[in-house]
């Protein structure tokens, strides 16, 4: 069929030339025909788009050479194929005729049999190229479709995660029984594990989908390499494994960057390390790489006389679920998602990791991330969790749980009635409207933001019009009884609540949804007691 011919454009200001080329051709091709080069550049541009081009070079104003750099020059044009048809027979013009873009050079006189076999080569090309693209943009689309399932997947496994370790947190508080505390320790073994493992899913799809958005602010790099080391600290104990940490005095106190993310990337070579180690110690060095004036390149290495790894191994230790030997791996666990996640992380920190490694004698792990400059000296480091949760002496006050998952309501619940807090439960946004109406007297609203009917961010929405005198623009569900919004608006008006937002974080941009739709703060699911009470403590009056 016609339609499916590819389109020839031949530019040649020699009519013979094009009446007999064009004729030749026009059986297997759509023919376009241009006498000189400024009207072949048009017509290059214009649907359908030609295929391939066929150009002369000696013309008369424009020469072929120039025309092909031009055409090389657009962006609309400069994917087209040029086959250049010259009378020129030199080697060197056939080479500025390859110079200037062109993927072929056939001399004149041709018999036309070669120049059919030629563009039928090229075009052949041209199909194969394009089938590669879109090959290639269908995979794409697949792993990106990937990615997001497993983020959103892992984050669908963390909810009733959270819900166990909260439960066995609580179990093992209350359990004087030996033998029960010891299931229940094991319980909480294996949550720990399996919560680290899916986090470690989540945090290598959410790279992988472009969705990892670094968190940056002021942090004393000492602090985040000490919190690394107290980490694995049991493990090193256990493993008798000493670390010794050397950071250079040229390097600045403080720096701009996502302290977590850092520490994650320690955190995973020091563990690796002790794991792979039978004899220390190990040491973690850090060094001043570059300086400028507005960011320092700092340079950490994690050196541990360990296994090593073969010489062979080495090039995919930091792909993703690669592990230097299988016998390793029954031996040591882990998945093999570890260095693939600190390789995407350094390269989102503008710098590299890599590893110098000898087997039986230990590795190196070197990596360099760039972090801003900054004035601030950022706060005194935390308190560690345990001391933050004694320090918290709040005022009880009443809360609204806004929460779908039975589960999790019943631990919050739990969690916030040890502080003496007092608790009214909403299995989602319009029960806790419609409990809104008859008694507003909450100090604060704890809302999960994925919920039926009405989701945290549009209850935040409703809650926050209905407080203020002016309009502004909502959407209030079909779900919401007529007349519900007014009669809130009635009841609310003239006070601002205190909302705070629970969020799986899965995605990036649900922060920025939370204080979109008005929410003062958000704590990131799964929460554990610290998180709350240091979230709390911000916000509410003290005793
Ligand atoms: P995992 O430790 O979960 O298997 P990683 O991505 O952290 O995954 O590591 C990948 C592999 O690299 C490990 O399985 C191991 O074979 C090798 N490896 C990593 N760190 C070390 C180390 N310090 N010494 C020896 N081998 C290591």
């Amino acid at each position: 069929m016609s339609e499916n011919k590819h389109t020839l454009l031949i530019i040649d200001d020699i009519i013979d030339n094009l009446m007999l080329l064009g004729e030749a051709m026009s059986p297997e091709y759509k023919i376009k025909v241009a006498t000189h080069g400024a009207q072949g550049l048009e017509l290059a541009v214009q649907e359908p788009l030609p295929d391939l081009i066929l150009l002369d070079i000696m013309m008369p104003g424009m020469d072929g050479y120039e025309v092909c750099r031009r055409l090389k020059a657009d962006s609309r044009s400069k994917h087209i194929p040029v086959i250049f048809l010259s009378a020129l027979d030199k080697e060197s013009d056939e080479l500025q005729g390859l110079d200037a873009g062109a993927v072929d050079f056939i001399t004149k006189p041709f018999k036309l049999e070669i120049v059919r076999a030629r563009i039928s080569t090229q075009i052949e090309l041209l199909r194969m190229r394009q089938q590669l693209q879109e090959a290639r943009l269908r995979a794409e689309a697949a792993s990106q479709s990937k990615s997001v399932f497993l983020a959103n997947m892992s984050h669908e496994i963390r909810t009733p995660m959270s819900a166990i370790m909260g439960m066995t947190d609580l179990a093992l508080e209350k359990a004087a029984d030996p033998q029960q505390r010891s299931y229940l320790e094991t319980v909480k073994f294996s949550a720990d594990s399996l919560l680290s493992l899916i986090n470690d899913i989540l945090d290598f799809s959410k790279i992988e989908a472009g969705q990892m958005e670094l968190d940056e602010h002021p942090f004393l790099l000492a602090d985040a390499v000490e919190a690394a080391v107290r980490t694995v600290s049991v493990l090193s104990r256990e493993k008798g494994l000493d670390i010794i940490t050397e950071i250079s005095p040229e390097l600045p106190r403080a720096v701009e960057g996502d302290s977590l993310r850092f520490r994650q990337i320690i955190l995973n070579l020091l563990s690796n390390a002790i794991k792979f180690s039978e004899q220390g110690p190990v040491r973690i060095v850090i060094r001043q790489e570059k300086s400028g004036p507005e960011s320092v390149s700092v340079r950490v290495s994690v050196i541990d006389r360990g296994i090593g790894i073969r010489a062979d191994k080495i090039g995919t230790v930091f792909s993703a679920f690669s592990q230097a030997d299988s016998s390793v791996s029954r031996r040591f666990g882990g998945t093999g998602l570890g260095l693939a996640i600190c390789r995407q992380l350094c390269e989102l920190m503008d710098g590299r990791v890599w590893v110098e490694s000898e087997e039986g004698k230990g590795s190196t792990f070197i990596f360099i991330v760039v972090f801003g400059r900054t004035a601030e000296e950022p706060m005194q480091k935390k308190k560690a969790a345990a001391a933050v949760l004694e320090d918290v002496r709040l005022q009880p006050v009443r809360v609204l749980l806004v929460e779908d998952n039975p589960a999790n309501r019943f631990l919050l619940r739990v969690v916030l009635e040890k502080f003496q807090h007092q608790v009214t439960e909403a299995v989602d946004g319009v029960e806790a409207l419609h409990i809104l109406l008859e008694d507003d007297r909450f100090d604060l609203i704890l809302s999960d933001v994925q919920m039926p009917r009405l989701d945290g961010y549009s209850l935040t929405r409703i809650i926050r019009f209905c407080e203020q005198d002016e309009d502004i623009d909502i959407d209030t569900s079909e779900q919401l009884e007529t007349g519900l919004v007014e009669r809130l608006r009635r009841r609310l008006r003239g006070r601002h609540r205190l909302i705070i937002a629970m969020t799986a974080n899965a995605m990036s941009g649900d922060q920025e949804k939370c204080f979109a739709a008005g929410m003062d703060d958000y704590l990131t699911k799964p929460i554990d007691k610290e998180q709350l009470a240091a979230t709390l403590k911000r916000w509410l009056p003290q005793s």
